[in-house]
């Protein structure tokens, strides 16, 4: 017996998925599922196609479920309200959240094992217009927790990275948007230095994944524990390497170049797109430049490229393009060629020709020179240039590198890359 209304109507051919679509929600329920087993359907699913994350949101038809995958978001189709709102009561009550609670926004968390991986979801609901929407943020330690080895920096930029974390003090900073995978770099570089010889400590904001041998706290402003106020409290604790999560405010700009300045080594975030950026959002926060340019040791800016599909990649020509080879034909191996590639698209990618993602890296190493510029105030573009003069890869070269490689195409670094490094933008 069919129950749902006509507007939902069950799909009559599993030829029509658009790229991205990997399920039909309306068939769960058509197929008048529990919203249990409509749950572990979806958590089974969303897991094995490598989804960062999960959404449910209402419309006036019902629940729209999304998928995110490799950094975009694919609709899956809509349950009907009633389906929709079963199945978002027993997503809250899974995550141990307050059912009852409807007016307020809620956090919750829960762990499964599926295929024998230790997975965690990250459950954040929100009152909207006409219901409650659910985003999930699915965690899996498989894919989340790489070496510093396996984050996609070239043998080159690896040792320059090496070098930089292997001072006793000083001030890192990791850069890039949101979901550019700065998350990843983070771990992999704490992961490195909690060797049992030296105290590691974080501030984060949320705490992804568990680290061995690093103490982490969490920001919680409900209890006014905010960034600085926990910096604050951590070099108490006297640790060797601190980690902040994001520089938000002068306060914390401020205390981070302190910190890096008393003999600390201090690893942070801001959300600049390249090295020189990175720079200049530190000292237009309050940090003063004298400081900045005392202590730092180097900028890693990244970005994450959709990753060719390996089960249906080809290969298109060799190409010949002036501007593609551009500033990287020296960066090209003796007799390699640069040859362009694309996915036809097959059910392991979902039809979208990409699979995974490549992370493309620039590694900017300030020397003496480099932190007198900063110190006297020169402009981004110019310490920029520096690091350039210095031979480090832009994010801009690994970016067409990866393309000639076969590992990403043309049409996702130029979507993704080009703003970085057309030139006008570089010393904004
Ligand atoms: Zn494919």
């Amino acid at each position: 017996m069919l129950t749902a209304p006509p507007r939902h109507e069950p799909p009559t051919s599993r030829n029509a998925l658009a790229p991205g679509h990997v399920v039909r929600v309306e068939e769960f329920a058509y197929s008048e599922l529990t919203p249990t087993e409509i749950w572990d359907r979806l958590v089974s699913i969303a897991v094995r196609e490598q989804a960062s994350d999960v959404h449910f949101g209402w419309q006036s038809d019902g629940v729209h479920v999304d998928f995110r995958l490799d950094g975009r978001t694919y609709p899956q189709g809509c349950l009907p309200a009633e389906v929709g709102q079963r199945l978002l009561n027993h997503v809250k009550v899974v995550a141990r959240l307050d059912v009852s609670e409807k007016r307020r926004p809620q956090d919750g968390h829960l762990s499964l094992a599926l295929d024998g991986r230790e997975v965690e979801l990250r459950v954040s609901v929100l009152p909207t217009l006409h219901g409650e929407d659910v985003a999930i943020r699915i965690l899996d330690r498989e894919t989340g927790m790489l070496g510093i080895d396996e984050l996609g920096v070239s043998q080159r930029q690896l040792r320059v990275l090496e070098s930089m974390i292997s001072s006793p003090s000083g001030l890192i900073l990791v850069t890039g948007a949101t979901g550019a995978g700065k998350t990843t770099t983070l771990y992999a570089l704490l992961r490195r230095l909690a060797d049992g010889s030296r105290k590691v400590v974080t501030v984060e904001d949320p705490i992804e994944y568990d680290l061995p041998g690093v103490n982490q706290a969490q920001v919680n402003p409900k209890l006014q524990l905010d960034f600085a106020g926990l910096l604050r409290s951590v070099l108490r604790q006297d640790p060797n390497v601190i980690m902040i999560g994001e520089i938000r405010d002068a306060e914390t700009a401020e205390a981070v170049v302190r910190a890096a300045n008393s003999g600390r080594l201090v690893i942070a975030t801001t959300h600049a797109v390249h090295s020189g950026a990175a720079i200049e959002t530190l000292v237009s926060l309050g940090a003063h430049r004298h400081f900045v340019g005392r202590s730092l040791r180097g900028v890693i800016a990244q970005t994450l490229l959709r990753r060719l599909c390996p089960y249906c990649t080809i290969r298109l020509e060799e190409t010949a393009d002036v501007g593609l080879l551009e500033g990287v034909r020296q960066l090209l191996g003796p007799g390699e060629r640069p040859v362009l590639s694309m996915g036809r698209g097959c059910p392991h990618c979902r039809h979208t020709g990409y699979r995974g993602r490549v992370g493309v890296f620039e590694i900017f190493t300030a020397d003496d020179q480099v932190r007198t510029m900063i110190a006297r105030g020169a402009a981004a573009r110019d310490v920029y240039e520096r690091g350039v003069q210095n031979g480090m890869i832009t994010i801009a070269q690994a970016g067409k590198l990866a393309a000639l490689r076969g590992l990403t195409t043309v049409e996702e670094l130029l979507s993704n890359v080009s703003e970085i490094w057309t030139g006008e933008e570089a010393g904004s």
